[in-house]
């Protein structure tokens, strides 16, 4: 259990329902914030226009409000309070992107996307990588800033280093990452800003929980394989990266990955179904976990542990490390 008061959130995106396995990683970031008299916050990570769902925002607050898990700070000084939301915050990101541009970690990449697709199909087909072959890495400094000046179609690219990153995870220890040979050709260089202008994933969501103060980062699995590249950009910042627990997901009875469009698990059908909030809270949170008292955990628990309960023995440490966890 951290020493002070954490930081937390959730951070989901306007892309559908909230399912079990994201109330359960909501959860999880309630608790660890109640239990250490820390702050829970709520991120709508919405730059991703393609993939907004209209709608899918106000459902994910009324069904995190459904479930007890109120967020402690937001837009609006007065309470209720709003989420955050990304795409209210665009300028910030930009403003970042330029400043890696500045300082040699990132460069702007003007390949036109059709031939980005179109080389990385050629890879593709001689069985290499599909990785960016960094040609505007090349460009010099002067040249680049002249270009995007005069409105020429960019992305903006992080430098891959060398040595990626490793670090340490709460719930899975430490993942180490093998160092990329010098002789080895392809760089992946994520995007960072796209040619509209907006934040991809990876460089909104750093900058948000570096400026949040986010001390704990709780999420899905799915999402380990992008923490290097979070780490290579607090890194780049040069800002102190948060810790990281990445929780197992939760499978159905065929092992299935829960999907938003599965209807059995979708947070509105369960209160429609009279589920009650407390006894899905309850659930969740003993489901892969037990509590310091009890023996086992998950499905074999029979306490009923109530919210505040929850509150005051929640322990991330007792989370399971399993990658998936089974209903
Ligand atoms: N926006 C991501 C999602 O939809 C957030 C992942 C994270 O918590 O960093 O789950």
């Amino acid at each position: 259990l951290p020493d002070g008061p954490v930081r937390t959130r959730f951070a989901p995106s306007p892309t559908g329902h909230l399912h079990l396995g994201s109330i359960r990683t909501a959860l999880f970031n309630y608790l660890l914030a109640r239990r250490t008299g820390g702050q829970f916050i709520l991120r709508i990570e919405d730059t991703d226009e393609k993939r907004t769902v209209p709608g899918a925002e106000e459902r994910i607050i009324r069904d995190l409000r459904w479930a007890g898990l109120q967020w402690d700070e937001g837009p609006e000084v007065e309470g209720p309070y709003g989420p955050y939301k990304q795409s209210l915050r665009t300028m910030r990101y930009r403003e970042h992107a330029e400043q890696l541009i500045a300082s040699g970690y990132a460069y702007r990449c003007f390949c036109p996307a059709h031939e980005l697709r179109a080389k990385a199909e050629a890879r593709l087909k001689q069985g290499l990588s599909t990785e960016y072959d960094r040609t505007c890495i090349h460009i010099p400094a002067e040249e680049s800033a002249d270009r995007a000046h005069r409105g020429e179609t960019h992305i903006v690219r992080l430098k891959d280093p060398t040595h990626q990153p490793d670090f340490r995870d709460l719930v899975f220890g430490r993942i180490r990452n093998e160092t990329r040979k010098l002789a080895a050709p392809a760089f992946e260089d994520p995007v960072l800003l796209k040619s509209d202008g907006l934040p991809t994933y990876h460089l909104a969501n750093v900058v948000d929980d570096h400026h949040m103060r986010i001390t704990h980062v709780i999420r899905g699995v799915e999402w380990m394989i992008s923490t290097r590249k979070h780490v290579t950009l607090y890194n780049a910042f040069g800002w102190t990266p948060p810790a990281f627990a990445h929780v197992g997901l939760l499978l159905d009875a065929q092992g299935n990955k829960l999907s938003k469009r599965d209807k059995a698990f979708d947070i509105g059908v369960m209160q429609a179904q009279g589920v009650l909030p407390e006894a899905l809270d309850n659930f969740l949170a003993l489901l892969g976990w037990s509590h310091q008292d009890g023996q086992g955990g998950g499905k074999s628990h029979n306490d009923f542990m109530t919210m505040a309960d929850l509150e005051r023995k929640f322990n991330l440490r007792l989370t399971k490390t399993n990658p998936v966890v089974n209903l």
